[in-house]
C-alpha cells in the first residue's frame, strides 16, 4: 500500500493533494511558436505536492491532443484555453486559482 509521505496516511485516505489543488496558483497562457503551432501551457504546479503526471494524462485525454511536461509546466498541443479551467476545477482546483492569461 501506497504511503503518502507528508501525513503517512495510505494514499486513498490522504487529502494533502486535495488541499494543495486548492492552493496553487495556476497560469494557463497559450504560446505560439513556430511553423504557427499553438501550445497551452499550464504552469504554476508545485510537482512536489500535486502529480503532475496524472493531470497531464487527465488533461491529453479529455481535450484529445498531445502534450509534454517540462519543468513545471504542462505543455498541450493547440489552444485550449477555453476548455482548461473548467477540466482543472473538475479534477479539483479551485476556480479562483486558475489564471487565464
Ligand atoms: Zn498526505
Amino acid at each position: 500500500m501506497n504511503v503518502c509521505a507528508r501525513c503517512g496516511l495510505p494514499q486513498d485516505l490522504c487529502v494533502c493533494e486535495s488541499i494543495a489543488k486548492e492552493t496553487q496558483k495556476v497560469t494557463v497562457s497559450v504560446e505560439e511558436r513556430k511553423f504557427r503551432k499553438q501550445y497551452t501551457v499550464i504552469a504554476g504546479i508545485d510537482r512536489k505536492e500535486i502529480d503532475i503526471e496524472a493531470l497531464a494524462r487527465t488533461l491529453k485525454a479529455k481535450l484529445a491532443c498531445g502534450g509534454t511536461i517540462r519543468d513545471d509546466a504542462i505543455e498541450l498541443q493547440g489552444n485550449h484555453r477555453n476548455r482548461v479551467k473548467e477540466i482543472l476545477v473538475g479534477a479539483g482546483f479551485a476556480p479562483e486559482t486558475i489564471i487565464l492569461k
